[in-house]
């Protein structure tokens, strides 16, 4: 048999295969779980600057409907596969299932570098896809977002393209646009201000007082300077934070505001002259009351998770931890709000930003912000519930949470019979 750990595809299986097994649930939950409902792999064919024509693979995966029409994302990379994008998709029906939305899981991609296309060959490329899975997608089918090198731009010229084929303006066919054409207020902060909704209600839990608590954050882009600069506003000490060309250390806590125009500056964190330089791997076992990993996944492993010194772990980033890691932080008694729910603010105010659009009546940032901390709660204490009941990770529990609104779904739509 293959090696499950390699394979994302295989590795998600697992995963409901033993959340599936540890409710007790009828094997038909698992057997339609296993595979996506649909998978659609199209050609793309765009016309390059220079007047060739190009062909790039696409996809699109919906993996369970049962919840309502698929949500995920689109990714612009050169390794996307079918087989990654599966994984990403029943990943999404585990998140939207978990936080409460009425969607299920779904996901998309082009398999090529942007790096090497021009904007206009970008646009193309992306008028081009929505044409060739217009027949796929639509606000009540299936509803794609910003992921891996896609952006508010992308996100614009595909809702105008389908907007063209349809003869009608459908803003609710894709979120993460720009706010003038449909975009939610508050979704750029959202993944940030999520992971620290979710990390200060568990501290809360825990006894953990969040003001002057000590944070390490790694990663300095989207996710963890909002998260820096949400948590710092909120009285906590951020002490260290780093990106891809390392990090600062300020035990006394580092000023963020002021770390955040100096990177505007400097377009670098390096030289901040109020820290002291540190390596990625050391910021990870500092002595602070929470980590965020908020850059790459596979950063805390079994050779470091022993070494890990935050009592809570709030995962931005996507699988920055092992399964290995994760039984090591789990015997030490570490808590890990898993990616699943510390990452999840970006797809709930996603959710919001298709209700606006639906209703045609737009909520401010405060709206917003006041809602994103309503649903995340709701998920934590559905969570805590399961791992309780069952004395598993927050992990594990957060998908037992998720299968069983997906299979209470299923029974009653009568899938399982
Ligand atoms: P980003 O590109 O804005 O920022 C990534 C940051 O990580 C940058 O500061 C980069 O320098 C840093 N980085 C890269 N390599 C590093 C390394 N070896 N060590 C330390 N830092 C390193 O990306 P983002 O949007 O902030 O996403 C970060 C993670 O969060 C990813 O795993 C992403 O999939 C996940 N995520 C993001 C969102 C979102 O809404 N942005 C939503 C869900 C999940």
């Amino acid at each position: 048999m293959a090696d499950a750990s390699l394979n994302p595809f295989l590795r998600a299986q697992q995963a409901f295969k033993e959340a599936v097994d540890t409710l007790g649930l009828e094997p038909a939950v698992y057997e339609i779980l296993k595979h996506p409902l649909r998978s659609f792999e199209v050609a793309v064919p765009f016309t390059r600057d220079d007047g060739s024509l190009q062909v790039f693979t696409g996809y699109r995966v919906q993996h369970n409907d049962a919840l309502g029409p698929t949500k995920g994302g689109l990714r612009f990379h050169a390794a996307v596969t079918l087989d990654e994008v599966k994984a990403l998709a029943m990943w999404m029906s585990v998140k939207c299932a978990l936080l409460g939305l009425p969607y299920g899981g779904g996901k998309g991609g082009i398999a090529c570098d942007v790096d090497q296309l021009s904007p206009r060959e970008i646009e193309r490329l992306s008028r081009e896809y929505i044409r060739a899975v217009s027949l796929v997608i639509g606000p009540d089918k299936d509803i794609p977002a910003p992921d891996v090198s896609t952006n508010p731009q992308i996100m614009a010229w595909m809702v105008d393209e389908y907007s063209r084929i349809r003869g009608e303006n459908t803003f609710g066919l894709i979120t993460g646009k720009p706010l003038v054409i449909g975009g939610s207020a508050g979704r750029m902060d959202a993944t940030g201000r999520g992971l620290v909704f979710a990390t200060k209600q568990l501290a809360t839990e825990l006894g953990m007082a969040f003001e002057g608590s000590r944070i390490a954050i790694q990663g300095f882009g989207n996710v963890g300077s909002v998260a820096a600069e949400i948590a710092h506003a909120m009285g906590a000490r951020i002490v260290a934070v780093s990106d891809k060309d390392g990090g600062l250390y300020n035990p006394a806590g580092l000023d963020i505001p002021d770390l955040l125009a100096y990177k505007r500056t400097h377009r670098a964190l390096g030289g901040y002259p109020q820290a002291e330089p540190l390596g990625n791997a050391e910021l990870l076992t500092l002595p602070v009351d929470m980590l965020f990993p908020a850059a790459l996944e596979n950063q805390i492993t079994a050779d470091n998770a022993a070494r890990i010194r935050a009592r809570i772990v709030g995962e931005g980033a996507n699988g920055p931890t092992t399964p290995e890691a994760d039984r090591i932080l789990f015997d030490k008694g570490v808590m890990v709000v898993p990616d699943v729910l510390g990452n999840s603010g970006g797809v709930t105010v996603s959710y919001f930003e298709w209700v606006q659009n639906q209703a045609r009546f737009y909520w401010t940032e405060a709206e917003v912000n006041q809602r994103l901390e309503a649903y995340m709660s709701q998920a934590m204490a559905a969570m805590h519930t399961m791992h309780e009941r069952f004395g598993v990770t927050l992990r594990k529990a957060a998908y037992l949470v998720a299968v069983d609104r997906i299979a209470q779904a299923m029974r009653y739509r009568g899938w399982l019979n």
